[in-house]
C-alpha cells in the first residue's frame, strides 16, 4: 500500500491552543512574568519548525471580554511567550485570538471555526495539510469541525479532564500517544485522531515517529495493512495538495 497516496498529508502547518497546550494554564493569565513553558513544548516545537511546519496560536481569551485583562496585557503575555519559545529557535508564523465571553455570540471562539478561516485565509493553509494541538473539548471539536487532517488532544493542562468528559481512551504503559480505533473515530466527531501525553507526543506523532498505541478501550489489533493511521509529515506532499 502506498502510505503517502492513503493517509492526509500533514502538516504544513499545526494550529496550537495556548493555555494547557504550549504553557501553563494560569487562569486568566496578564502578567508576562506568569508566561511557563509546559515540560516538553519547546522540544516538540523546535521539532516541527525543524520539519518545516509553520506554528500558528489560536487562543480563546474572554478576559478580555469580561474585562479581567487587556488586549495590551494579553499581547505582553504573547510577547514573552515568543521570547521564550526563541530561545530554542521557535517562532510563531501568527497568532488568532478571540477576546469575547461565552455569550457574545461570536463566529471567533472556539470550537467555532471563525480564527481557523481568519488564518487560513490570512496564509493559504490547506485544511487536509494542517493540524491541531490542544487540550479541550472545544480545541477538538474546532479542528474537527473544520476538517483539519489530524487534531491532537494533549493531556496537559485541561487535557486528563477533557479525555474523561470524551470518553476517549488514553495512552497506556509506555506509549506516549493512543489512537483511537478508526471505525470508532468515524462515530466519534467530538474524538481527536489522537490523544499524547504531552506537545513533545503530539509533534512525535504528527511527523510519524511516535511511540503509538491504539484502539479503543478494549484493545483493538492494528489494521490489516499494518501501517498505523498516523501520517508522517511530508513537506513535498503538503506542497503538491497545495497547488
Ligand atoms: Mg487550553
Amino acid at each position: 500500500m502506498n502510505r503517502a497516496s492513503t493517509t492526509t498529508a500533514i502538516p504544513g502547518a499545526v494550529l496550537l491552543d495556548r493555555d494547557g497546550t504550549v504553557i501553563e494554564d494560569r487562569h486568566y493569565l496578564s502578567d508576562p512574568s506568569g508566561v511557563t513553558l509546559l515540560p516538553g513544548a519547546a522540544r516538540g516545537l523546535a521539532a516541527l519548525t525543524a520539519a518545516g511546519a509553520r506554528l500558528f496560536l489560536v487562543t480563546n481569551q474572554s478576559g478580555i471580554g469580561r474585562g479581567y485583562f487587556t488586549e495590551a496585557d494579553l499581547h505582553a503575555c504573547n510577547a514573552r511567550l515568543g521570547e521564550l519559545l526563541g530561545e530554542h529557535g521557535v517562532a510563531l508564523a501568527d497568532t488568532a485570538f478571540c477576546p469575547h465571553g461565552p455569550d457574545d455570540g461570536c463566529s471567533c471562539r472556539k470550537p467555532a471555526p471563525g480564527m481557523w478561516l481568519a488564518l487560513r485565509d490570512r496564509h493559504g493553509l490547506c485544511a487536509a495539510a494542517t493540524a491541531m494541538v490542544g487540550d479541550k473539548p472545544e480545541d477538538v471539536s474546532f479542528g474537527r469541525n473544520a476538517g483539519l487532517g489530524r487534531v491532537v488532544l494533549v493531556l496537559t493542562g485541561k487535557g486528563q479532564a477533557a479525555a474523561r468528559t470524551l470518553g476517549v481512551p488514553v495512552p497506556e504503559g509506555d506509549a506516549a500517544v493512543r489512537e483511537p480505533a478508526p471505525a470508532e473515530l468515524a462515530t466519534r466527531p467530538d474524538w481527536p485522531h489522537a490523544v499524547a501525553r504531552d506537545l513533545a507526543a503530539a509533534a512525535e506523532w504528527l511527523l510519524g515517529a511516535a511511540a503509538v498505541g491504539q484502539g479503543g478501550n478494549a484493545a483493538v489489533a492494528p489494521d490489516a495493512t499494518g501501517v498505523s493511521s498516523s501520517a508522517s509529515f511530508s513537506p513535498d506532499i503538503t506542497r503538491s495538495e497545495l497547488s
